[in-house]
């Protein structure tokens, strides 16, 4: 292990790999530390979101995650049901089935895929390893951290051995969970979200239980799904496919005053199947629905120290956006860390770091507990699991109900392409007012701090991946972009320039020049060029006048 690097990153969940891998990318010298030896055995996050994927595509993983995840032609559906072998009371369709171009809210030329966090960890260690300047070391874990005058000396220990180390860093990153010594560090607290409620689901305790059943699909006789919330009036729970054969992750909701470590698992599994095929308990554990945190700041005063991931903001998985949420903060710091190192940004960049993320962190965690108040609210009719006409037109009519009121919790586009850094000390703002952040259908928006609207090249390439490394200036026609880049050179500020016909400006995009930050958010547009480029470049690198 370094006794020093410029980076120092806490934790090696799927959050701290990325932030580690992004540096790896831009070349900045990285070390990781993680207290596991391993990677995460146990099933959590199950699906890498669409902002994800075009982060990951970026990075060279999206095939690899494509092909380490569910198999493409599996079913991505979610269902509902009385037992994963009783009814089907309804089943919601994935709201994108191709590749969108230029029309819906799914812009992107990287649709979600569902794959477990445990066959994505990997994917990104070994990534984040194969990065000469990154510095990967699983099992060890940090005893103590030392504000220094230049940075910080951490105190790491060997978890097997009881070896300890000195690491010097500039700037840490605690990607380290949901206890985050580093969020304690820093002497900030978790505040939650709204008021806690006890409720029939997604309220309280959870139980997670990994299985392999073999013969479940076909025990089903329903279509494959990859996501099945199963509702009874015994047992109310979730299941959701891990490898699209006989692999599941299946949650219950322990009733209220029941300790989970007293039930019968293999009782509750079979309640939650309704089936008594054969099936396997290959690790289990438990966590807390319905509760959504935020911690009261994302970095230090020094602006050494900043929190992504859980360690910054802890969800109710409904909406699946915790990790995903995570990857997007690692990816809003790692460039900034980035243009430190390399010369060219300066201290607005660290600074603006809670300020673009932390709202972002209170609004998506929002959603896990709207969602969860819905779905936790279902009055379960009496006669859900009779038989007869009666009891199937109950079924029908409450199946109807689960769509009409859950179909929010994956129709996400606007939580997923709509983040926007309005209010960013790194952009300049629009002068309009910003339209309303419709959650559910993305409406795409050329206004400064949002991501850029996606759209196809004449080539067929993404327009993400026309843009450089660092930022780049879009500009579409004959438009006179000279005074950016003497501005740019005068700075050695890397400034990759993206020429488009201006017939091929889509209708979202009002300005012929469009100043685009490494993360894909928009600093500036104009239709022309500004008396004064060199200003609009020093605040997008955080170093204004
Ligand atoms: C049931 C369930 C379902 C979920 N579904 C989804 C979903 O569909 N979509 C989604 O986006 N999210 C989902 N999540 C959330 C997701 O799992 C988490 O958000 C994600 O794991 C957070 O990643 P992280 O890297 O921030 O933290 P973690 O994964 O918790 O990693 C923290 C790391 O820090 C290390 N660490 C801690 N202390 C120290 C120390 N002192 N020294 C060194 N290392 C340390 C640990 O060893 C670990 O490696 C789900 C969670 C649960 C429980």
């Amino acid at each position: 292990m370094k006794d020093e690097n410029f980076v120092l990153i806490i934790g090696g969940g799927p959050v701290g790999l990325t932030a580690a891998i992004e540096l790896g990318w831009r070349g900045v010298p990285t070390t990781l530390i993680s207290a596991n030896t391993e990677t995460v055995r146990h099933p959590k996050c199950n699906s890498a979101n669409a902002r994800s994927m075009e982060f990951f595509h970026r990075l060279g993983l999206a095939d690899q995650i494509r092909a380490d995840g569910l198999p493409s032609g599996f079913s991505r559906d979610t269902t509902y049901v009385t037992r994963y072998c009783g009814h089907e009371l309804g089943r919601i369709p994935r709201p994108f089935t191709a590749i969108q171009r230029g029309k819906g809210p799914w812009q992107t030329a990287q649709l979600p895929h569902a794959i477990s966090q445990i066959r994505l960890e990997p994917i990104l260690k070994r990534a984040a390893e194969s990065y000469d300047c990154v510095d990967v070391n699983f099992g060890w874990k940090l005893n103590a951290l030392t504000d220094t005058a230049d940075g910080v000396l951490a105190t790491v220990e060997n978890v097997q051995s009881g070896e300890q180390k000195r690491i010097k860093a500039q700037y840490v990153i605690g990607a380290d969970g949901a206890r985050s010594p580093m969020r304690k560090h820093i002497g900030a607290e978790m505040k939650m979200l709204g008021e806690f409620q006890q409720r029939a689901f997604m309220g309280g305790s959870m139980l997670s239980l990994y299985i392999r059943a073999p013969g479940l699909l076909a025990a089903s006789g329903r279509a494959p799904d990859t996501l099945a919330w199963i509702i009874n009036r015994e047992v109310r729970g979730f299941t959701f496919a891990q490898d699209g054969r006989e692999r599941w992750v299946v949650h219950y909701q322990v009733p209220a005053g029941v300790d989970w470590q007293t039930l019968d698992t293999k009782q509750v599994i079979g309640a939650l199947l309704g089936t008594d095929i054969d099936f396997e308990i290959l690790s289990g554990g438990p966590w807390t629905g319905g509760i959504a945190l935020i911690s009261e700041r994302f970095q230090s005063a020094s602006n050494r120290i900043f929190l992504v991931g859980d360690a910054a903001h802890l969800y109710t998985p409904l909406g699946g956006l915790g990790m995903n949420t995570g990857i997007g903060d690692a990816m809003n710091l790692a460039w900034k860390l980035a243009a430190l190192h390399d010369g060219w940004g300066g201290p607005a960049l660290l600074a603006s770091y809670e300020s673009e993320r932390r709202p972002i962190g209170l609004r998506n965690g929002r959603h896990g507990i709207d969602c969860a108040k819905i779905m936790g609210g279902w009055e379960i009719p009496a006669d859900l699991e009779e038989e007869g006409p009666g009891a199937d037109q109950t079924r029908a009519a409450f199946g109807r109900m689960c769509i009409e009121t859950d179909h929010g919790q994956y129709n996400t586009s606007g939580i997923i392409f709509g983040e926007r850094y309005e209010d960013s000390p790194l952009i300049f703002a629009d002068s309009s007012p910003p339209p309303p952040d419709d959650l559910y259908n993305y409406a795409p928006h050329d206004r400064a701090g949002a991501r850029m609207p996606h759209f196809w090249l004449a080539d067929e390439r993404s327009c993400f991946d026309a843009l450089g490394r660092d930022l780049s200036l879009v500009v579409f026609g004959d438009v006179d972009f000279s005074s950016f880049e003497a501005a740019a050179r005068e700075r050695a500020l890397p400034l990759t320039m993206v020429r488009q016909e201006r017939a091929e400006r889509p209708e979202t995009y009002r300005s012929d020049l469009v100043l685009v930050r490494p993360d894909h958010h928009i600093a500036w547009h104009g239709q022309n060029a500004p008396a004064d480029p060199a200003a609009v470049l020093d605040r997008a690198r955080g170093q204004p006048g």
